[in-house]
C-alpha cells in the first residue's frame, strides 16, 4: 500500500509544495512546529532514510540544503535545524524547522495551528526563493 507521502508526490492528497525535481519533493508539515517546518523525501518509497543507497542519500541532502537556505531566506533565523525521526509516517523524510534557540527542535513541544491561507503563502514565498535558486 502507498504511503500518504506517496499519495501527496502523486497529488491524491493535496500538500503546500515548497520544491520538487525529479527525485525528490517538499511540503510543509501540517503540524508544525515552526513557521517553514518542511518534509523532504524521495518520490520512491523507501521506509528508512539510512536504507537508502549513498549516492541518493548525498543528492537528498544536497536538495534539502537548497530547501533550507530558501526556508532561511523567507524566515529569518540562527539556523535551519534538520532532523530525522521516521517513526510516524514509513517514508523516508528530512524535516527542516527554522530555528532561534535549541528548544525550537523539541518534537513534543505544541505544534502550530496555522489556516489554509497561512499555508499556501508560506509555501508560495519559499518556492519562489527555491526557483531562484
Ligand atoms: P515522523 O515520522 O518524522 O515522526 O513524523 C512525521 C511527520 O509528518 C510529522 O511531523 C507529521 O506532522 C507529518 N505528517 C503526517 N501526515 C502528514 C500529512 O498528511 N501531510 C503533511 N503535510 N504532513 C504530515
Amino acid at each position: 500500500m502507498a504511503t500518504i507521502f506517496s499519495k501527496i508526490i502523486s497529488g491524491d492528497i493535496p500538500s503546500y509544495k515548497v520544491a520538487e525535481d525529479e527525485r525528490f519533493y517538499a511540503f510543509l508539515d501540517i503540524n508544525p512546529l515552526a513557521k517553514g517546518h518542511t518534509l523532504v523525501v524521495p518520490k520512491h518509497e523507501v521506509d528508512y532514510i539510512f536504507d537508502l543507497d549513498d549516492e541518493e542519500l548525498a543528492a537528498m541532502q544536497i536538495f534539502a540544503k537548497r530547501v533550507a537556505l530558501a526556508i532561511q531566506q523567507v524566515f529569518p533565523c540562527r539556523k535551519v535545524g534538520q532532523a530525522v525521526i521516521g517513526l510516524e509516517v514509513p517514508h523516508a523524510h528530512i524535516h527542516l524547522i527554522p530555528i532561534q534557540r535549541e528548544s525550537d527542535m523539541i518534537f513534543s513541544h505544541p505544534k502550530l495551528k496555522l489556516s489554509d491561507e497561512e499555508f499556501k503563502a508560506i509555501a508560495a514565498a519559499i518556492w519562489q526563493k527555491w526557483s531562484e535558486r
